[in-house]
């Protein structure tokens, strides 16, 4: 049987084998990290070690590293109202979400929906700076909390988050930045972006599905309402023994992802321009969307009017090759994407958006055997919908 391409790297990466090595090394010991004696001090340590790692993936200190159980979690955990700074305990009166969020970000955390605003974005898929200014206007909002996330899992769009920091603020506000897909692939400073908050999540850098983490640019942030009470584990914040394997996994893939940052995002970009010229050359028609922004090195969606994503998907990964429609989450769905059509992409368009997203281990002859399948399947795929639609091939 031939190997099988993975290409859907978006959705989760493969296990790094540091992580695979840290996982089954912790999944040995017995201690329960909050207990005094040896055992339970070595699990400690171990979690100890991976705050260090992820802390400095992202520029942070060890203390403001905040574990959860996903990028979800982290997400919902820091979009509260009742954040306070040294400067302001009253609780946060409005949060404002970039349309192009992931659907944990979309939901609001623990914000009421009717405290809940949109920012647009613009057709190249980078937020509105200037709706974001307007929204954030003194008179509207006294004490804002803004999430932008860092780059969008469905175009690999970056955002301008630096600039949305200084908009948010001058206007008082805190800002959150969900860097889940970013992290690992471009630089991820939480200092230079000027955010208050940062997601992360592990099996999008190589460690273990299930564990993710909050990070604060300091200590004088402080929740006042932690998500889940109970034992004080994370300095209250987060409830709940540890994932403890989980955790090493996630410090493993860390320090690998942050050692081999430049080396990785270079040969990803260099297979991903293969793959956009052999697409360009294949399906001249196709459109890359967001293809005109700076954009992660390993992410490509395009979509071609007349194909329809699921079809494609489905003859693709009949071929050997996995990829998804836009977001994991909705594919299996015939639903078109918040985040296109956020953009301004016709429903017929979006319809047909494929991702392509490529990793640390993707090879030439990956991108290859993808270009191989689709140059099959392009061809058929727009004739039988073509014909489905009435329209002569
Ligand atoms: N944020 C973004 C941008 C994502 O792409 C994802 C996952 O796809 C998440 C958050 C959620 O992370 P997790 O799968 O760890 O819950």
């Amino acid at each position: 049987m031939t190997e099988r391409v993975y290409l859907d790297w978006n959705a989760t990466a493969p296990l790094r084998a540091e992580a695979q090595r840290a996982l089954q090394d912790a999944a040995g010991l017995v201690g329960n990290p909050s207990s005094v004696h040896a055992e339970g001090r070595a699990a400690r340590w171990l979690i100890e070690q991976a705050r260090e790692a992820v802390a400095a993936l992202v520029g942070a200190q060890p203390a403001d590293v905040i574990f959860t159980s996903s990028g979800t979690e982290a997400n919902v955990l820091a979009l509260t109202p009742a954040i306070e700074t040294a400067g302001e305990k009253r609780p946060r009166d409005r949060l404002f979400v970039s349309a192009i969020e992931h659907p944990s970000v979309r939901a609001g955390g623990r914000f009421l929906r009717g405290a809940i605003e949109d920012i647009p974005v613009e057709a190249d898929g980078r937020v509105n700076l200037a709706a974001l200014a307007e929204a954030l206007a003194p008179a509207k909002a006294s004490r804002p909390l803004v999430s932008v996330m860092l780059a969008n899992n469905e175009t690999g769009v970056v955002q301008p988050v630096a600039a949305a920091a200084a908009i948010v603020h001058a206007a008082g506000g805190l800002l959150h930045v969900d860097a889940v897909q970013a992290a690992g692939r471009i630089a991820c400073d939480i200092g230079a972006l000027g955010a208050d908050l940062l997601t992360l999540s592990a099996h999008k850098i190589g460690g273990a599905k299930g564990a993710g983490a909050l990070v604060r640019a300091g200590e004088d942030i402080h929740f006042a309402d932690p998500l889940i009470r109970g034992g004080g584990q994370e300095r209250g914040l987060r409830a709940g023994t540890e994932n403890v394997a989980g955790i090493a996994a996630f410090g493993a893939a860390a320090a690998a992802a942050r050692g081999q940052l430049a080396e990785e995002a270079a040969h990803m970009l260099a297979l991903r321009t293969l793959l956009e010229e052999g697409l360009r050359v294949i399906s001249p028609q196709a459109v890359i969307l967001g293809g005109a922004s700076e954009r992660l090195p390993n992410t490509t969606l395009f979509a071609l009017d007349g194909i329809k994503a699921e079809t494609a998907i489905i003859a693709l990964d009949l071929e050997g090759v996995a990829v998804s429609a836009g977001a994991a989450c909705s594919s299996g769905k015939v639903q078109s994407s918040h985040v296109l059509a956020a953009m301004g992409v016709s429903p017929a368009l979006g319809r047909g958006a494929l991702r392509v997203s490529l990793g640390w281990t993707t090879t030439q002859s990956d991108i290859e055997r993808f270009l191989n399948a689709w140059r099959k399947l392009a061809g058929a795929l727009s004739k039988g919908s073509k014909e489905q639609r009435g329209i002569a091939a």
